[in-house]
């Protein structure tokens, strides 16, 4: 008796349940949902950054804004210094500098508060389309997923019937090959265990195995194909 009889009875077992999956897979309601809630995780995370980015620019609005304050607060300052001591020959062209410049920086502020305010709102509206269009994904992943749950339901005793039987299989199979196995069904690198195509290629993918793999093959029994990762197995061993 082989010692990969137990993974390979397994494997063919397996391939009924893998034929189940794939029907459900395939069907419409279940790419629906599967897309659906991809879109919606991607509105979420556009709401998300909009959100960090609508911080962002409140944070730098009251920033200006108390510069604004001050700026503001100086100009009255020195406008109160003028007025009681009167403007004089010398000191006019100094105030009218330091007056002119403080407005200046007035107007620049309120520029740049204007922008804010309008980068604000496109943030808003961005994040309201986000917010929106999660709403549909939602709804639709909701719609197609009770539908494509009803077409499961279908299944589902043949497949649960299935995995009973592999359940209680998996049991007297070596570890290593076992593990081998769901790593390679997890990626859908069915069938996972093959044989040798002679002279020497896998029989997985076609594809030709190296000499240093042949001799790995002929000395552990079992050989990684370097292309697709399935494992050959020798059908002497
Ligand atoms: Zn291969």
């Amino acid at each position: 008796m082989s010692k990969f009889e137990g993974i390979l009875s397994y494997q063919r077992l397996d391939a009924r349940l893998r034929e189940l999956e794939k029907e459900i897979e395939k069907s419409e309601d279940y790419k629906r949902a599967t897309a659906a809630k991809e879109a919606y995780s991607d509105a979420k995370k556009r709401a998300e950054i909009s959100e960090q980015r609508a911080g962002d620019v409140v944070a730098h609005f009251d920033k200006l804004g108390n510069i604004y304050a001050d700026t503001l607060k100086r100009l009255e300052e020195l406008e109160l210094n003028v007025l009681p001591n009167g403007l004089t020959e010398e000191n006019a062209e100094k105030y009218k500098t330091q007056i002119n410049k403080l407005n200046e920086r007035l107007s620049a502020i309120e520029k740049e508060l204007n922008a804010i305010g309008q980068r604000n709102d496109e943030i808003a509206r961005i994040n309201e389309d986000a917010r929106k269009s999660g709403t549909r994904s939602r709804g639709v992943f909701n719609e197609s997923k009770e539908k494509f749950e009803a077409f499961k339901k279908e299944r589902e005793p043949t497949m649960d019937e299935l995995r009973a039987q592999l359940d209680k299989m998996s049991k007297g199979i070596d570890k290593k090959l076992f593990d081998a196995y769901q790593a390679l069904r997890k990626d859908r690198v069915l069938p996972a265990f093959v044989t040798l195509e002679r002279p020497n290629s896998c029989s997985g993918c076609r594809m030709e195995i190296s000499m240093q793999s042949v001799s790995k093959l002929k000395a552990d029994g079992t050989v990684e194909c370097e292309n697709c990762r399935r494992i050959i197995y020798s059908s002497d061993g």
